[in-house]
């Protein structure tokens, strides 16, 4: 356990570092922000930051010393600096969560040996397994980076055969993996928080909307999935958190088809369809993460009221934001970031509905 006063270390330097940072000082602990970047959300709010690359040895030992715990707001951060941290301080979740969800053919294939079910997928290495991979999964498919991608960026919609090599030239031309696409009804996340001595606690289902692959809107509960494949989803969830002997918050993303449940991916941290449970839930996923990296006893993961939306705050919008404030309910969140590029998450707000 973390005694009040110590310090929380947090790989990264952005939103969701700054939204621990926040949840980290009410528990009376300080923070200590390490990341390479100029602009740094997170080191707004912290008691220490440290700007340097995550391959710079003197500082990442540096910053072990000065830490009692070390957690990733982000999940590309390189195995070669996790594992130098995690031989000097606890690194909470761990380096092989991380293994998985950085490689979208591991981390299916794990998933699989657990009982869930991703969209069909094929490894594409090559212009002669692309082809292959088209003809056992057929079109329309989605070809997508193994490692890196995000926010929709590292993959392309194939619809036709004729656009295959071109596809395959612009992805990097192997390391990737072509995933049919699926007919989905709606996409919904899963956050559970679960804690060193392997306590779990759920929050309810969250349905999300994506524009042009970024995440728009979620909406708590996501009342129209069907109960069994919620309870499904959320079983497997837990299951990939005991395989992982998992500490902190994981979120896994779904789609719900009329056929049943398929895993999309898993993010190895929190989450932004899990932003409204701040003022939505009884303890909100930032709360949730530190409680349980620190070694506290988790807390009720329950809703606060009936209804919870959040909505991103992306690129210039960041100029009318406060104009949202208008509604009583609403809660506003901006991140603090100086430039607004298109698509850039700046801020979200979050309204709470009887
Ligand atoms: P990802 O980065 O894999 O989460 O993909 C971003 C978004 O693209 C998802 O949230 C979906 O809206 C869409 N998408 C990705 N893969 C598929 C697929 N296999 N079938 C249908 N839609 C997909």
């Amino acid at each position: 356990m973390i005694p009040p006063g110590g310090t929380i270390g947090i790989l990264g330097g952005g939103q969701l570092g700054r939204m621990l940072a926040i949840a980290a000082a009410q528990l009376g602990y300080r923070t200590h922000v390490f990341a390479p970047e100029a602009e740094q959300p997170a080191a707004d709010v912290a008691s220490r930051a440290t700007r340097a690359r995550y391959d710079d040895e003197g500082a990442l030992r540096a910053f072990a010393a000065a830490v009692d715990v070390v957690t990733c707001e982000f999940e590309n951060v390189p195995a070669a600096c996790l594992a130098l941290l995690e031989a000097l301080v606890p690194v909470r979740p761990g380096a092989r969560a991380f293994a998985v969800a950085q490689d979208r053919l591991i981390e299916k294939q794990f998933v699989e040996t657990l009982g869930g079910t991703p969209a069909p997928y094929a490894a594409v290495d090559d212009m002669a397994s692309l082809e292959r991979a088209i003809d056992r999964l057929g079109l329309p498919a989605v070809l997508k980076t193994r490692r890196f991608g995000y926010d929709g960026k590292g993959q392309v919609r194939l619809d036709a055969r004729s656009r295959a090599a071109t596809a395959l030239a612009d992805l990097g031309g192997a390391n990737l993996v072509l995933e049919r696409l699926v007919p989905f009804t709606s996409e919904f996340s899963i956050i559970v928080g679960r804690g060193v001595d392997g306590a779990e606690a759920h929050y309810p289902a969250i349905a999300n909307r994506h524009e042009d692959g970024i995440l728009a809107e979620s909406l708590a509960p996501a009342s129209r999935l069907q109960a069994a494949h919620v309870e499904g989803a959320t079983a497997l969830v837990i299951r990939i958190a005991n395989a992982l002997d998992y500490v902190g918050i994981l979120a896994c993303e779904f789609f719900e088809t009329d056929a049943g449940v398929i895993f999309n991916e898993m993010a190895p941290r929190v989450h932004n369809s899990g932003h409204w449970t701040i003022e939505g839930a009884e303890t909100s996923q930032f709360e949730q993460h530190i409680r349980a990296i620190a070694g506290l006893p988790l807390g009720s993961p329950a809703m606060q009221t009936p209804v919870a939306i959040m909505r991103n705050i992306l690129g210039d919008a960041v100029s009318g934001a406060h104009a949202l404030l208008a509604d009583p309910h609403a809660h506003l969140h901006l991140y603090g970031k100086r430039e607004a590029a298109a698509g850039r998450k700046m801020g979200h707000v979050t309204i709470l509905r009887a």
